[in-house]
């Protein structure tokens, strides 16, 4: 008996749905890109339970003739290519041929075509078994439909994740492909409940903001790179617009959304310097290059591309960004008091400054020195922001920020001086320490937040005047989900009508910082954290590392000696005050025997 054999094909389409087909939103990225390569003028997406129930993508292009349906859930069939070169020139975003044969194989696929002035037609496919191509009237244009994916393979059902974490990835794979194609207009539906509806704009700006809310895009830097036929251009965030994760970094080549690591670093790079530890800037680049420039056949799934000249593509962004950013004086913008660049404040003047993207020399020096007006502030127990609103009145400066308890009080048994506007130097028995201000300060907030909402008694702060916040759609969802986790945290979201909410009380010790940022901000967080599929007792932990970080005074802020001993004296009360809640050190020592070593004493 011969022992080598031909797989079947319903086994070989099983092996390629398994690198095709990991869970729905591959299915929505599928469809998607099936659908746009019909040359449509619109796409509408729904989805049922995370898409783990129905995936449905309907759109008007050029349709499939009766005749192919057969064929287009065949393996290997495709109308993309036709010889081995069509590989090295691909326009078009298939052209494997193993999508829908892969997906016919593992649930339930239903098409429905009709090409414009011909007749319609509709095909099943369930599990492997391809049924009849029926006559079918109906719109010009194709209906697939996906349902019950993995229904008839049990071991791989069992890898979804919870309906909420399909959905998550699977709205995740229809904003990229919406960022990648603003001309179609799209909509997603999750549960009967419209979560995007993307009109078609040749505005890229248009679309990033209509997938991310206004406000976010129209703050948006342009940026532009061009050497020789390499371009990249696009758009990328303020340094003071930071996000908490890399949800907001989307790069794009030949009409597809790719993820590079290199690339992603050049990014980086370019912003060194403007941004805290462990946040993240904004980018939505596009980049232009020749067909051979880059290979899109790298793996059926997964987001790769191949350049043939990486290098040169690093340099391409990193030049592109840096002489956007590093034009203006960077180091005027650490100088700005932080209270001046919260967007808090309300009167035009103000927000103006607020929304400088680099504040340059100038604004700082007319910008009032930062000085905590300790003195005057009144003994009787009050809210920080209040004695600080107060203050700021009488003396027309912005305070310190909250946290850093300026009382007098015994002065520590150690020395300490701030050095360049960001290191503490302590002078502790052992030797000499270094302490990075942020850094600890973070930690110390970061413990304080933690410990009194474990004692459930986390100061909160109730409004007076309820701040507004227009949510970008995919927030929507993320709010009503998250309510109780942002309550715990200090903030109470209300629904407002529409796309709007309002925020009605933040954590007493977020201090100065306007309780719509910390929201947004919040939000960013437990978009990432449970995209991860985050437990809910770490997104209460998430929300209050931003918090801290937020809150926490910044390299650069000049400190009074009482801030600085108050700092020193807090450090010991936090446990694990070593490292700040992004796990970076908070303290360097240099021990006394280094000392005398270093100098020949011993
Ligand atoms: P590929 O996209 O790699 O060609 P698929 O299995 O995804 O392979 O699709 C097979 C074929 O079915 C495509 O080549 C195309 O001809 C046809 N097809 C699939 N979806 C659509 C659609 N929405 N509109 C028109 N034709 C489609
Ligand atoms: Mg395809």
């Amino acid at each position: 008996m011969a022992r080598i054999h031909t797989l079947p094909t319903s086994v070989v389409n099983r092996i390629a749905a398994g690198e095709v087909v990991e869970r729905p939103a591959s299915v929505v990225k599928e469809l998607l890109e099936n659908a746009l390569d019909a040359g449509p003028t619109r796409i509408d997406v729904a989805l049922e339970q995370g898409g783990v129930a129905l995936v449905r993508v309907v759109d008007d292009g050029g349709g499939i003739e009766p005749d192919d349906l057969p064929l287009a859930v065949a393996p290997h069939a495709t109308s993309k290519l036709r010889v081995a070169e069509d590989l090295e020139r691909i326009d078009t975003l298939g052209f494997r041929g193993e999508a829908l044969a892969s997906i016919g194989e593992v649930a339930r696929l239903v098409i429905r075509s009709r090409v414009p002035g011909g007749e319609g037609a509709m095909l099943e496919v369930d599990g492997g078994r391809i049924g009849a191509v029926v006559p079918h009237g109906g719109a010009a244009g194709t209906s697939v439909e996906v349902h019950q994916l993995f229904g008839n393979v049990p071991a791989r059902r069992s890898f979804l994740r919870a309906p909420q974490t399909e959905w998550a990835h699977a709205s995740e794979a229809f904003v990229r492909t919406a960022l990648a194609h603003p001309e179609v207009a799209l909509s997603l539906v999750h549960n009967g409940r419209r979560v995007h509806d993307l009109p078609a704009t040749d505005s890229w700006r248009r679309r990033i903001g209509d997938l991310f809310g206004a406000a976010l895009a129209e703050r948006l830097v342009e940026v532009e790179s061009v050497d020789g036929d390499a371009a990249v251009s696009g758009f990328v965030g303020r340094p003071e617009d930071d996000v908490a994760g890399t949800r907001l970094q989307h790069l794009f080549v030949r009409g597809r959304p790719f993820r590079d690591r290199s690339i992603l670093h050049a990014v980086q790079e370019a912003y060194r310097g403007l941004l805290l530890t462990g946040r993240q800037p904004i980018a939505f680049l596009r980049f232009e290059l020749p067909a051979d420039a880059v290979d899109v056949n790298v793996h059926p799934a997964k987001m790769e591309v191949r350049f043939r000249e990486p290098s040169r593509l690093y340099r391409l962004v990193l030049a592109g960004l840096r002489t956007r950013f590093l034009a203006a004086d960077t180091t005027a913008t650490r100088l700005v008091p932080p209270a001046a660049r919260e967007p808090w404040a309300d009167d035009d003047a103000a927000a103006t400054r607020t929304f400088r993207p680099f504040p340059d020399a100038r604004a700082a020096a007319a910008a009032p020195p930062w000085r905590p007006a300790v003195a005057a502030a009144p003994a009787a127990p009050r809210p920080a922001w209040e004695e600080a609103e107060e203050v700021e009145r009488a003396s027309g400066e912005p305070v310190a920020h909250a946290g850093v308890a300026a009382v007098a009080g015994p002065t520590p048994d150690e020395r300490a001086v701030q050095m360049h506007d960001r290191y503490i130097v302590v002078e502790s028995p052992e030797g000499i320490e270094v302490i990075d201000q942020h850094a600890l300060h973070e930690r110390i907030l970061y413990e304080r937040f933690k410990s009194s909402v474990a004692a459930g008694g986390l100061e909160v702060q109730r409004l007076l005047v309820p701040e507004r916040l227009d949510l970008a759609p995919g927030e929507a969802e993320l709010v009503d989900e998250h309510a109780a986790t942002l309550e715990r945290a200090g903030l109470r979201v209300e629904p407002f009508g529409g796309a709007t909410v309002v925020v009605t009380s933040k954590p007493a010790l977020a201090g100065r910082t306007s309780a719509a940022t910390i929201v947004r901000e919040a939000l960013d967080r437990l978009a990432s954290a449970s995209a991860a599929g985050g437990d809910p007792a770490l997104l209460v932990d998430e929300v209050l590392h931003g918090l801290a970080c937020r809150a926490a005074i910044k390299a650069g802020d000049p400190l009074s000696q009482a801030e600085v001993d108050a700092l020193v004296r807090d450090r010991r009360a936090v446990r694990e005050s070593h490292h700040c809640p992004h796990g970076r050190p908070t303290s360097l020592t240099l021990s006394r025997q280094d000392l005398d070593r270093q100098f020949r004493r011993t």
